[in-house]
């Protein structure tokens, strides 16, 4: 490939979720290689044992996949669409089972007097940085000369381990980034840094150069905590003769209020819920009293996701999404939070705000990338897909909302036959924000009769007429204790039997307003005085539950004062 047809890659090392920061530059690296011809790659940077997972490897590709960023190399996958990606002739894409390759290369270097072994215990390197900071300058290694041969020996049979250090000797060093432009170290900046480490082990400054060279990358887009890591990439890559990318560094995503979006986010949230609710102990089913008692010890601790998302339900507050999945699960569209992400960064000018990936990939230049952190506006992010909800096609919406509840509310699926879930779609879709709102708001479907609690709110009271004077007339309540009446007599529970039978009653009772009792109706089979209209409710909940519900309700009414 020439440079008229980049490669670009994505890097994750795998140690947690996809952060939509990652999801951002995977985007753009994607755009950038697809909208020239090129190549994108993936590539597991799990050299770091002790933070790596598979489980997060696999979650990564999941993630990049449902956004629609599919990679011509990289690891395997098969997507649930039953098609493939993946693979290539530059394996394996995962670091972890490259050591000799790294290992050839960094013997290349000490062989040409380039990086040597380097002995010194944790506890000696303590003292190195110790003196210097006694003598008010950086610590920065440096070659502290040949080891003999007896020493070496003797090292070995303490069972010390060595690391092997690049020889960076002390040039200035000009980075040049397309996009936040060029910044030059100067001479004695870098260090003699690691490039293996005792466990055998590449460094990331070493792995990446090694890799990106053998896989053909010529353009590196990442996150501009890197930026500075270049100047060493750069050394690395004129000492083994190799050929330098072209980079771009991408500036955060932050939140509105400055603050860096992190998954601590959610743990904020939490805790000012328990605070505003006086919570001394776990909300049942949330979170073990242990888990409770460190979380609420340590400010630092964080809550693992399964127990996050049960304390945020049982404490009514929404978890902001931090993560790819965390988007996922709150019933984002990925094409929305792909537009969302490449304009937190990107814009193609001309005011244009709605696109999609392929609009992305024809139109995607590093010219166009902001410098500068973009804030996230989850208000806005929403509205974006509230738009492509409403915009959608009945039955495209029917189809994804399944698609999401097989995810993550299966519960619906096994409570709600074909024909109800339908249902549920069409008289959701207009109110609709998310995909998930179907189901957010409408739990009551889920609950068995004899534990719907009804709402004791200002709401529910005046529609029941609760304390109304007698000279007001017939009561919601006293409605809803006749519509049981009514409804248990109509042969067909069926929207349009059930508003006839309604008309009728209300003709006959309440002066033709159905919504005297519409409502009462409403909160008896959902206990609030919200949920999608009123005969498709019943349709949802079924006769036998309905009318077991307005007993329960009557009953619960009766006594409030
Ligand atoms: N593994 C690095 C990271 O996740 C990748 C950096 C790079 O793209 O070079 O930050």
């Amino acid at each position: 490939m020439t440079a008229t047809h980049p490669v670009t890659r994505f890097a994750p090392s795998p140690s947690g979720h996809l952060h939509v920061g990652g999801a951002r530059t995977a985007l753009f690296s994607w755009a950038f290689a697809k909208g020239r011809g090129g190549k994108f790659i993936i590539r597991i940077e799990d050299t770091d044992q002790k933070r790596s997972s598979d489980a997060a490897s696999v979650g990564f590709l999941k993630d990049l996949e449902w956004l629609g960023i599919r990679w011509d190399e990289g690891p395997e996958y098969t997507a649930p669409d039953g098609s493939r990606v993946g693979g290539g002739p530059n394996g394996s894409y995962f670091q972890s089972e490259r050591l000799e390759i790294y290992n050839r290369y960094c013997q290349k270097l000490i062989d040409e007097g380039k990086a040597y072994e380097a002995w010194d215990s944790a506890e000696e390197l303590e003292a190195m940085r110790k003196e210097a900071t006694a003598q008010k300058v950086a610590f920065r290694y440096r070659f502290r000369g040949p080891v003999s041969a007896e020493d070496r020996a003797r090292f070995i049979a303490e069972g010390r381990q060595a690391v092997v250090r690049f020889r960076s000797g002390e040039v200035a060093v000009t980075i040049k980034d397309e996009v936040l432009g060029d910044a030059t170290l100067p001479a004695g900046e870098v260090d003699d840094f690691v490039i293996r480490k005792k466990d055998g082990f590449p460094t990331y400054h070493f792995a990446v150069v090694v890799d990106d060279e053998l896989m053909g990358v010529t353009h590196v887009l990442r996150a501009q905590e890197h930026f500075t890591n270049t100047a060493k990439h750069m050394l690395l890559q004129d000492a083994l003769g190799f050929r330098r990318p072209v980079y771009g560094h991408l500036s955060i995503i932050k939140n509105p209020d400055d603050s860096k979006m992190s998954k601590r986010d959610k743990d904020k949230v939490l805790r000012k819920a328990v605070k505003e609710k006086g919570l001394a102990t776990p909300p049942a089913g949330t979170v073990t009293a242990e888990e409770w008692a460190r979380w609420i010890g340590d400010d630092n601790v964080q809550l693992d996701l399964e127990g996050a998302i049960r304390l945020a339900e049982a404490l009514k507050v929404q978890l902001p999404e931090i993560n790819v999945d965390d988007f996922r699960r709150s019933g984002y569209l990925p094409e929305v939070l792909c537009n969302f992400l490449a304009l937190n960064g990107w814009s193609p000018g001309h005011d244009i705000e709605k696109f999609d990936n392929e609009f992305l990939k024809e139109r995607f230049g590093l010219d166009r990338v902001m410098k500068t952190p973009a804030k996230f506006d989850r208000v806005k992010l929403l509205a974006f897909n509230t738009d492509a909800i409403t915009g959608m096609k009945p039955e495209d919406f029917a189809r994804r909302c399944r698609e999401h509840a097989r995810q993550f509310r299966a519960d619906f699926l096994a409570r709600l036959d074909d024909a109800r879930f339908a249902l549920l779609m069409t008289a959701c879709q207009e109110r609709s924000k998310t995909l998930d709102d179907p189901f957010k708001s409408n739990g009551f479907l889920l609950v068995a009769d004899g534990a719907l609690a009804f709402s004791d709110d200002k709401n529910v009271r005046k529609a029941l007429g609760i304390g109304a004077a007698p000279e007001a007339g017939p009561t919601g309540l006293a409605h809803l204790r006749a519509m049981r009446g009514v409804l248990a007599g109509i042969s067909e529970w069926t929207q349009a039997a059930l508003e006839a039978a309604a008309t009728d009653y209300s003709n006959a009772h309440a002066g033709g307003k159905i919504g005297a009792l519409a409502q009462p109706l409403r909160i008896a089979v959902s206990g609030s005085t919200v949920s999608p209209p009123i005969w498709d409710t019943l349709v949802l909940v079924g006769r036998e539950s309905a009318l077991a519900r307005i007993d329960r309700c009557v009953a619960w009414a009766s006594e409030l004062r």
